[in-house]
């Protein structure tokens, strides 16, 4: 029986994670879940799974949230605070983390899970994009087995060869791993988003509402807006750097709006091997929570007699150049990758609040990145500093050059 930390429980990852946990209970215990400060929807997951532990990391929800547990008889205990998400994670009696925090604040839950030797499920990207170089130090010295659960990297995982994907885990991976592999690729398939058909003229004038509606896949909506600028993609690009040790140059991005590829890994006696399947993250979580084994889940399978034609683009700078600030900022180092990221949560929940256009994203995200393209910060302390000095340039930018 696994033990399951799942940090993020009332997002969209996390309920798809509590749906294949609920499918398998022989497999799966839940030991505790965390949220930000979603009280009720949180309350709903605890009166159901009954944790051991319920984490907000807001502390008048956590009281809010303990009041009502109380009052339904619960046995779920209650914690509050960053230092609580990280001992959930930590736990000694946990097994598997799921790390499904948005965004930068998911980093240190996440560490926490690594540094204990878990086995960590990683959805949030933000993470390796923020502290890629740390964070991969960290697998390969505490013994934690890293997977990947971003459907690209999943996908890209289940096409190595069986070594190789023991050597990813554990990041036990030299500089010609790949080579020595045959691999002369990565490819990244990308739907290319809401807007990839929008003519350039309307760009200034999307809104939050139509940004956030994907064509194919339901997500949280911070990773919505990402898909519809690509810097989704861009984020991809740089997790799959450091995931799989591989330079930028070796990764290709490919715009295929079916979604039914989910990406590809490409040899050089010139076959192109593919993950294909439906676009539901319960396929990729199922497949990390029980990996090396297999377990069913409620996903249909392809229907090749419907799939119409599946088609492929390349990526124009001029729709989407925030995916390229990402392979100019993977090109640069590890600062310039925390910097861009930290420009990019903040310019997205401005645009996501009504201040700023969505053709303006990428204006900040790209002063930003100047700022800070030759930064450097390898420690955690400093890493969580640069990453505090490029928001304030952002909310600088913002409020300054493009109000
Ligand atoms: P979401 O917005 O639906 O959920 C985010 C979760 O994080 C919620 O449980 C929320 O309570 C929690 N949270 C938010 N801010 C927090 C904070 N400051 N401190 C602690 N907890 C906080 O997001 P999502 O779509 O589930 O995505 C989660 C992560 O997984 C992201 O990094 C995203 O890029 C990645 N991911 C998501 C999908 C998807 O299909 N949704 C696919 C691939 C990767
Ligand atoms: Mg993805």
């Amino acid at each position: 029986m696994q033990q399951l930390v799942i940090l993020g429980a009332t997002g969209s990852i996390g309920q798809s994670t509590l749906k294949v946990a609920a499918e398998h209970p022989d497999r799966f215990a839940v030991l505790a879940l965390t949220a930000h400060r979603s009280v009720h929807a949180m309350l709903q997951l605890c009166l159901r799974f009954q944790p051991r532990y319920a984490v907000m990391s807001e502390h008048a929800a956590a009281r809010e949230l303990q009041q009502q547990l109380q009052a339904a008889g619960s046995q779920t205990e209650v914690l509050a605070g960053e230092q609580a998400l990280c001992d959930v994670a930590a736990h000694p009696e946990a097994d598997m983390v799921m790390a499904a925090i948005v965004g930068a604040a998911g980093l240190l839950p996440t560490l926490a899970a690594v540094k204990a030797a878990k086995t960590v499920l990683l959805a949030n990207k933000e993470a390796l994009v923020m502290a890629g170089a740390l964070f991969m130090q960290q697998v390969q010295q505490s013994g934690a087995r890293l997977l990947p659960i971003d459907s690209e990297h999943n996908a890209i995982f289940q096409c190595l060869p069986a070594s190789l994907q023991q050597a990813v885990c554990r990041h036990q991976l030299q500089t010609d791993s790949l080579q020595q592999q045959r691999i002369s690729k990565i490819i990244l398939t990308a739907s290319g988003g809401p807007f990839l058909q929008t003519p350039l003229s309307d760009f200034a004038h999307i809104t939050p509402a139509q940004a956030v509606a994907h064509p194919n896949w339901d997500m949280g909506q911070k990773i919505s807006v990402d898909s519809a600028t690509m810097m989704n993609k861009g984020l991809e690009l740089i997790e799959a750097h450091w995931l799989f040790h591989c330079p930028v140059e070796q990764i290709e991005v490919v715009i295929h709006p079916q979604s039914v590829i989910h990406s590809m890994v490409q040899y050089q006696d010139g076959s192109v091997i593919a993950q294909l399947g439906q676009p539901d993250m319960c396929t990729p979580i199922a497949y990390a929570m029980a990996y090396p084994e297999r377990i069913s889940t409620q996903v249909a399978p392809l229907d090749f007699s419907t799939l119409s034609a599946l088609s492929f683009s390349s990526a124009e700078r001029s729709r989407f150049p925030n995916l390229y600030l990402a392979i100019d900022a993977c090109r640069y180092g590890q600062a310039a990758t925390t910097a861009l990221n930290a420009a990019n949560e903040v310019a997205v929940s401005a645009f996501l609040a009504g201040q700023l256009r969505f053709d303006q994203i990428a204006l900040v995200n790209a002063a930003v990145l100047e700022q800070f393209a030759v930064a450097t910060a390898t420690e955690l302390e400093a890493i969580l500093e640069l990453d505090q000095q490029a928001r304030m340039v952002a909310e600088h930018f913002i409020q300054g050059p493009l109000a």
